[in-house]
């Protein structure tokens, strides 16, 4: 069994990778799910454009919780993560 990361376990950290926060290792993983993934790498993809748009603005280190929040919301990622179901 090779180790596998899916869809649902790449969304839940997929805020962090955006940001760098994730380690290297974790990182990889993801690259590599992208790699294999259409749907995730739509996701991630947009995700990255918003935020730029969010750093291009203010200048702020990081995006605040509730802006996060949204953002999520207006991706619609709960739905993605049902849809993917099966
Ligand atoms: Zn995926």
């Amino acid at each position: 069994m090779n180790e596998h990361l899916d869809c649902q376990k790449l969304l839940s950290s997929i805020s962090d990778f955006v940001d760098g926060e994730l380690s290297p290792d974790l990182c990889q993983q993801i690259e590599q799910h992208l790699n294999e993934c259409e749907n995730c790498r739509i996701v991630i993809n947009t995700l990255r454009k918003t935020i730029d748009l969010y750093h291009q603005q203010p200048p702020s280190e990081s995006l605040p919780q509730e802006i996060r929040q949204r953002l999520f919301h207006r991706l619609h990622l709960d739905e993605f993560l049902n849809h993917d179901r099966g």
